[in-house]
């Protein structure tokens, strides 16, 4: 997969891909990313990327036009992703769907965010969250990791994404490691038993617990089995 990263400031981006499971990834071929500098766009002397918004109020917005040339300058991609918090909340199930594709291109905003002609240059208008950053920057990378973390290779056990939390539709259950007591707090007991069948019977109904005491809404679309709709109803009984 190759990505590509358009920023007003690349020296925010660069770090975070020179350590750990993003730098291997590099390392193998198994992604390639390209951090774009909008400001080698921008006009004149001073390489303006930004400009006052027409109808007056605080801040710049980012102009059209640099935007936009930056953006044909690493076309042709598979899609282009404009990071905005009016976009399309990014799930778990559209990071499934990018990290299928080739080439992503990532638009990330500063200051009032982009002229709005630029969203007609995107393929998808994408959100983190319901809450406003300082810039696109973390957004795109977030975009990256959840997409790239579901290529082949990258992370070490291909298992492990099968259980994560949303894959299913449901949050994953929830994880102990040693020591056995911790200030008075046991692991459960189940886990300690070396019984395979009773752990992974716990998993699934702790995962279930978890998803119905906190995001309970998620269970309307989770992929779930009559055992664990029989479960359900029995942990909803409990309260
Ligand atoms: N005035 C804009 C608004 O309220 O929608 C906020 C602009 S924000 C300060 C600057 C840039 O950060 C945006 O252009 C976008 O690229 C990025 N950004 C901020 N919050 C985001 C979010 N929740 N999801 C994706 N991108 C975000």
């Amino acid at each position: 997969m190759r990505y590509t990263i358009l920023t007003l400031f690349p020296g925010l981006v660069r770090p975070w891909l020179s350590e750990s499971l993003l730098k291997k990834a590099l390392e193998k071929g198994l992604i390639a990313v390209e951090v774009v500098d909008l400001r080698a766009f921008g006009l004149g002397r001073h390489r303006t990327v930004d400009d006052t918004p027409y109808g007056g109020g605080a801040g710049m917005v980012i102009r059209p036009d640099v935007a936009v040339a930056a953006l044909e300058s690493v076309l042709p991609a598979d899609e282009v992703i404009l990071l905005s918090p009016a976009g399309e909340p990014f799930t778990q199930a559209l990071a499934e769907e990018l990290a299928g594709k080739s080439h992503l291109v990532l638009l990330s905003g500063r200051y009032e965010g982009f002229d709005a002609r630029v969203e007609a240059f995107a393929t998808r208008v994408l959100s983190i969250g319901d809450y406003v950053l300082m810039g696109g920057e973390v957004a795109a990378l977030a975009v990256l990791e959840a997409t790239a973390r579901l290529i082949p290779g990258v992370i070490g056990d291909p298992q492990s994404h099968r259980e994560d939390s949303f894959v299913r539709g449901l949050l994953d259950y929830p994880q102990f490691t040693r020591p056995p007591e911790f200030r008075g707090l046991r692991v459960p007991e189940v886990l300690l038993t070396g019984h395979h069948q009773e752990v992974a019977r716990w998993r699934r109904k702790e995962a279930l617990r978890r998803t119905l005491l906190l995001r309970p809404e998620l269970l309307r679309e989770a992929r779930v089995g009559a055992l664990e709709v029989q479960w359900l109803a029995e942990l909803d009984r409990e309260g």
